[in-house]
């Protein structure tokens, strides 16, 4: 399968401070990778670079074969690239419908519409009406990844949307991923449930402080594994 995201040697943080070292990491068109590790290992961090939201210090991220490091998120997004990230970020006097949209508007045209979003997350199509501010947790969590497949992602970033959730919302959520991913997305999601990581991913990568410390399918690692690795203990 052809790779649709290329992230080599990338060194990534915030001011003085660096996050990531040398992140090489492949995805394939189609995929879905999960990342795991610890609070603090850099996992958000390196969506963000992917995203665009976060320059690199060095190296780069390819998209389709094309260098976007020099991209910012906006022209990224139009490409496919949408990050959902902690925290919901939606627009509180806005409805759950409006926001919607407002996915559409900053994403790329392609198989997804409100009618589809409201048919693979019915939570979502419950609450139509209802302005953001009064939403669950939950609730704003499933409109922001309904918002994400609005603009119609090629690469669908989800930073720990399960995050203090219900269970069953989380069930919920998970449900909607076969879907997503036959409408074309790749799927990079952080999850922080080992249980839900080996169900759903087809490729696991552990984050130990900055560094990609093991990756493998999710057939081919054991769960030995990657508990080690998330505590640096391999
Ligand atoms: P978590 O699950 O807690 O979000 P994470 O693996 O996603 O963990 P990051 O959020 O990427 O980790 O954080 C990596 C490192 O970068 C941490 O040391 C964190 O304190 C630091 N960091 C994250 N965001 C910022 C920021 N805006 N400014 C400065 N440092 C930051």
């Amino acid at each position: 399968m052809s790779t649709l995201l290329r992230v080599d040697s990338v060194d990534a943080g915030y001011g003085d401070f660096q996050a990531l070292f040398g992140i090489d990491l492949d995805v394939a068109e189609g995929e879905l990778l999960a990342l795991v590790g610890a609070n603090g290992a850099g996992k958000s961090t390196l969506l963000k670079t992917i995203a665009g939201a976060l320059k690199p210090f060095r190296g780069t991220i390819g998209l389709a074969g094309e260098d976007v490091t020099a991209e910012p998120d906006i022209r990224r997004a139009r490409k496919g690239v949408c990050l959902v990230p902690e925290g919901r970020r939606l627009f509180p006097s806005l409805t759950v419908e409006e926001n919607l949209q407002v996915g559409a508007a900053t994403g790329r045209k392609g198989p997804w519409n409100l009618a589809k979003v409201y048919e693979a997350m019915p939570l979502v199509a419950d609450r139509r009406t209802r302005k953001a501010a009064r939403l669950s947790g939950g609730e704003q969590q499933a409109v922001a990844i309904g918002r994400a497949l609005m603009g119609n992602p090629r690469l669908l970033l989800l930073d720990e949307v399960s995050l203090g959730l219900a269970p069953l919302v989380v069930d919920q959520l998970y449900t909607a991923l076969p879907g997503i991913r036959a409408e074309g997305a790749t799927v990079i999601l952080v999850e922080q449930d080992l249980n839900r990581t080996f169900a759903v991913a087809d490729r696991i990568a552990c984050v130990l402080e900055g560094r990609i410390v093991l990756t493998g399918t999710a057939a081919g690692l054991t769960r030995d594994q990657v508990t080690a690795a998330y505590f640096g203990t391999g």
